[in-house]
């Protein structure tokens, strides 16, 4: 999904018309998770620096160490389409759901790729959301400079 030229914007954090778009397309996702252990399907959309939308959901997986996060899934999604500068990630569910510190530590590289915060948007039925920080969430995170050149390399390909 494209929501605009990015000569438009002038902001790394998401605007109204961005956060609306994110959580249309995680409540989207959600109706397709593979969620036949956890009974609890999530639909996340993360938004990327071309103003470009890709989606996730959960899947479970029949051993108990598979399976992967909404939001692991929707940046997974955006990696696979050579966008790597994530700016936003949209969690949307039934009630106020926040990702797990898995995939806030997962958004942290990319925070390292792109040198810039990663917003959360936390969406629940019936509209309302909230917007926090992947840095907020989980402020002492797992960072290693050894991989840090290399993580900067990526911003590369997405300039
Ligand atoms: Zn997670």
């Amino acid at each position: 999904m494209y929501i605009r030229d990015i000569t438009m914007k002038n902001s790394w954090q998401p605007d109204k018309t961005e956060i609306e778009c994110l959580i249309k397309a995680a409540r989207e996702a959600k109706e397709y998770a593979l969620a036949f252990k956890s009974k609890h399907s999530i639909g996340a959309a993360v938004l990327t620096k071309d103003g470009k939308i890709f989606e996730g959901t959960n899947i479970d997986g029949i051993i108990s160490s598979q399976g992967i996060c909404a939001e692991m899934a929707a940046i997974n999604h955006a990696v696979v389409h050579n966008q790597k500068m994530i700016r936003a990630v949209c969690v949307y569910d039934v009630g106020f759901t926040y990702p797990c510190g898995v995939c806030l530590q997962y958004m942290a590289q990319f925070e390292q790729i792109s040198g810039r915060d990663v917003t959360i948007i936390v969406a629940k039925e019936g509209g309302d959301w909230v917007t926090k920080s992947a840095k907020e969430l989980l402020p002492k995170r797992y960072e290693s400079k050894n991989f840090q050149k290399d993580l900067k390399n990526y911003a590369k390909q997405n300039q």
